[in-house]
């Protein structure tokens, strides 16, 4: 089953010119004053605190006294409110203007986007709305990557609002070189850009290097040698792999053996694993227990994407997209919104409907829950990813209801924050750190106006967030999305002028 958007149009272009190099900003000081610290890596609750912030670190965490000399720091009152890690999406595709200009379609292309970059501000002040102060991409057009690469470092300089952000570079090779029933299709030649040879995935790799992302997406329809030349240079560039899981079943493909014995860091679906548990049509029990054992003993931790799956099966039986969480509606801007309509939207195709295997979507569903649980108990490592902006998914919420999808599977509160944090820190930033709410470490942090450890909802209550030492307070956040809705509203106009145009 393979249900997600496939990315096309690889060509790689020419990394855009370094901008302008602006002095970063200094960040200010703060004290958290009288706040309930949930450092993460313990079990512990640390009550009645006051935190120093500086410098985009944790610099002090100190009894609340009340009579601290704070001199130029901002104060923010952190009375009945809970600091922990902020959120990171680990499985996210962001919308960005790159992707808009890079867009094949007549209605999308060449939309007037302004000069300030209001779109990409926009998707990331949803993000921050939710807590989420990290977020992986896992790879989209050349476009919207080099818009991320920019961004990345716009966000690190303390220029823009946004999450610490982890740009993948996704490398797949030619459906057709893979295909498990051969179509007849004659196999394109290799290159760095679809790779068939193991020269060529090395160089994909290097290439991305070069360009500075920071981890390697390999994609299902890469056979065994360039699988394997991609994990293996990969490693020998410092970058961890998350990605899919190869096909089976062709001549050249991986068989299930060959990829656990030659693991990515992460899989980044617990879907993937369906492929490589089924045996004939079913999935048996005993299956899953075995296929749990096998990711343990690799070494791959996973990010299970399970309201990804939730989200597809509902579209599915229910022929429209899920609504999203109350209060999330607006923050869909109007780019992605008509995405997740009919006809762009593929998971409401009749030929989506039509294809083999689609009445077994709910049970791969559940499939993917009782596989987390195994994998949960063997205490695989997991990650909070999203596949947001797939449609149903917003920007930011989605973390939250993934959270709450893990939550039901048993996972305890505490064991979901640190997927949503520690772990995530742990798979792609593991020199910057433990991640955890302790002194020295970097401050992405969340403020919450109730305890997420009694009740995994409580996360959605979000007062504020640090991000890289900068505070923006839930109020600030949604006043900046505000300014933005104008914007919004004209690029709505600008659709629907193109639309009506298109039908005349
Ligand atoms: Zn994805």
């Amino acid at each position: 089953m393979n249900v997600r958007f496939l990315v096309l149009g690889l060509a790689l272009s020419i990394a855009a010119p370094a901008s302008a190099q602006v002095a970063a900003q200094a960040a200010p000081r703060y004290w958290v004053r009288d706040v309930a610290v949930i450092p993460l890596d313990t079990d512990e609750v640390l009550s009645h605190r006051d935190v120093l912030i500086e410098d985009g670190r944790i610099r002090r965490i100190a009894a609340a006294s009340g009579k601290l000399r704070v001199g130029d720091a901002t104060v923010v009152d952190g009375r009945d409110k809970y600091l922990l890690p902020g959120f990171v999406d680990a499985h996210v595709h962001l919308a960005t203007e790159g992707g808009i200009r890079a867009s094949k379609d007549p209605t999308i292309s060449g939309l007037d986007l302004g000069a300030d970059h209001r779109y990409d501000r926009h998707v990331m002040l949803s993000l921050l709305k939710a807590g989420v102060t990290g977020a992986a991409n896992l790879g989209g057009s050349v476009g919207s990557d080099d818009d991320l690469l920019r961004l990345r470092g716009e966000i690190d300089a303390g220029r823009e609002p946004g999450p610490k952000l982890y740009v993948g570079k996704l490398i797949n090779g030619p459906r057709a070189a893979v295909a498990v029933r051969p179509d007849g299709q004659p196999v394109p030649a290799s290159k760095p850009e679809a790779p068939t040879t193991a020269a060529d995935g090395i160089a994909a790799v290097q290439r991305a290097k070069q360009r500075g992302y920071d981890f390697i997406k390999p994609y299902q329809f890469l056979n065994r040698e360039t699988y394997l030349a991609i994990v293996e240079e990969a490693k020998r560039q410092g970058y961890i792999t998350t990605g899919h899981l190869p096909e089976l079943g062709c001549a050249s493909c991986a068989d299930r053996a060959f990829a656990f014995a030659h693991p990515m860091t992460n899989i980044a679906h617990s879907e993937e694993l369906a492929r490589y548990g089924r045996i004939g049509s079913d999935l048996a029990p005993a299956d899953i227990e075995a296929l749990a054992q096998a990711v343990a003993d690799s070494g791959m931790s996973v990010t299970p994407t399970l309201v990804t799956l939730k989200t597809i099966v509902g579209m599915y039986v229910q022929r429209e997209v899920p609504a999203v969480p109350h209060g999330w509606n607006d923050t869909v801007d109007p780019v992605t919104r008509r995405d997740w309509a009919a006809p762009g939207n593929r998971y409401l195709s009749q030929a989506f409907r039509d294809q083999e295997g689609a009445d077994t979507f709910s049970a791969g569903y559940d499939f993917a829950r009782v596989l987390t649980r195994a994998l949960w108990k063997r205490k695989v490592p997991l990650t909070v990813g999203t596949d947001a902006a797939l449609p149903g998914l917003a920007f930011g919420v989605s973390v939250q209801q993934e959270m709450i999808e893990l939550r039901e599977i048993g996972l305890k509160p505490l064991e979901v924050l640190r997927a949503a944090s520690l772990n995530a820190h742990r798979l792609f930033d593991p020199q910057a750190g433990s991640g955890a709410a302790r002194e020295g470490e970097r401050a992405n942090l969340v403020l919450l106006d109730a305890d997420p450890l009694a009740d995994i909802h409580n996360t959605g209550k979000v007062a504020g967030v640090f991000t890289q030492g900068r505070w923006l307070s839930i109020g600030e956040i949604d006043r900046q999305l505000a300014q933005g809705a104008e914007f919004e509203r004209g690029l709505q106009r600008q659709i629907e002028q193109r639309k009506a145009a298109a039908a005349k």
